[in-house]
């Protein structure tokens, strides 16, 4: 198939896109690079530099890409920035977006994979999140992602435009040639990776007094690859279906460091700081669905696996991309 990736440049976007790529997909990558990295573009994939926000270059440039889906991954997703910058994600996650729906409406392209968010849920009511659980955001961020997901019904019932939407509980990892690089860098694993790399005093903890084990927050941390897999699976649906993906396993803050510790065997500094607004204590994913319909299954379920593939690319590219 010929596919045609907004946000290509970034993280989870350019792992798809060599994923894709290394299966025989054709891949247009479409990204304004403030978030992306050239350097980050698969050789094999064609890349128009452009914003998103700009209708008439999205519109041209899926136009002569000819696509037969299209992957959007180009998007801000910092939930600490989205409470103090809310425009930010509203304007580049809502309005932005709708370029690229009116882009496929125009072009007569069909079918969609949306980069959605475990933040659609803010504080849920119980563990393991699944799909039926009621979407109640406590941050800007989730609170644009969800407002995306509610324009994709309706691209569908008026336009048939056919969605996968993936909720993504938290990416990690990288694959041999691609890894996380952004310019502020505030993920979890990669700033932990700074510490052993030497490049950080110490890793900040934000928050000890949740109401979980060891009083950090836990996530469920999904290998990039495993990640990379559920969007190639949702090209070949027909449906649109909306679906929560993570390993269902929850790692505290704690005990990712301690992995980061074996894995690297390096001393890792720690500091405890107050909690990080917008954070929920606890967010695992329930699977079941997308394991059952799209016929998902993880490779990389340890947390030992993530973080070893994420310091082996730390280790080669210690600048990350160096731009
Ligand atoms: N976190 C932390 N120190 C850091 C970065 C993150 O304690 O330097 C915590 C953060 O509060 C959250 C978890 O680690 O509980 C995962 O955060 P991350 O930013 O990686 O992903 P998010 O869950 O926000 O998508």
């Amino acid at each position: 198939m010929k596919i045609f990736v907004a946000g290509g440049a970034g993280y989870i976007g350019s792992i798809c896109v060599e994923q894709m790529l290394d299966r025989g997909h054709e891949v247009a990558v479409f990204d304004n690079l403030t978030e992306g990295h050239r350097a980050a573009v698969d050789l094999r994939a064609t890349f128009y530099e452009a914003d998103l926000g700009d209708r008439d270059a999205v519109v041209r440039a899926m136009g002569e890409a000819a696509p037969d889906a299209i992957m959007h991954f180009a998007a801000s997703a910092l939930v600490g920035e989205s409470m103090t910058n809310p425009s930010k994600y509203f304007r580049n996650n809502v309005a932005n977006g709708i370029n690229l729906l009116d882009a496929m409406v125009t072009w007569g392209v069909k079918k969609f994979v949306f980069s959605s968010t475990c933040a659609t849920f803010g504080i849920p009511e119980k563990m393991p999140i699944d799909e039926s659980l009621p979407q109640h955001p406590i941050n800007p961020y989730g609170e644009s992602k969800l407002m995306f997901e509610r324009m994709l019904r309706w691209y569908d019932e008026i336009h048939g435009l056919r969605f996968t939407a993936l909720r993504y509980f938290n990416a990690a990892g990288a694959s041999k040639k691609f890894g996380e690089d952004h310019r502020i860098e505030t993920h979890l694993i990669p700033n932990i990776l700074k510490v052993a790399l030497g490049q950080k005093e110490a890793v900040e903890i934000y928050g000890t007094d949740y109401p979980t084990p060891d009083g950090t927050c836990i996530r469920d941390y999904i290998h990039i690859l495993d990640l990379a897999d559920a969007h190639i699976l949702a090209l070949d649906r027909e449906e649109s279906d909306f679906f929560n993906i993570g390993t269902g396993g929850g790692t505290s803050v704690r005990e990712v460091i301690d992995c980061c510790r074996r894995v690297t065997g390096r001393e890792i500094a720690v500091v405890e700081k107050s909690r990080r607004s917008g954070d929920p204590p606890r967010l695992v994913a329930g699977s079941e669905k997308i394991r059952r319909v799209l016929g998902w299954e993880p490779r990389f379920e340890s947390i030992e696996a993530i973080v070893t593939s994420a310091w082996h690319w730390h280790q080669q590219h210690p600048q990350g991309y160096g731009d």
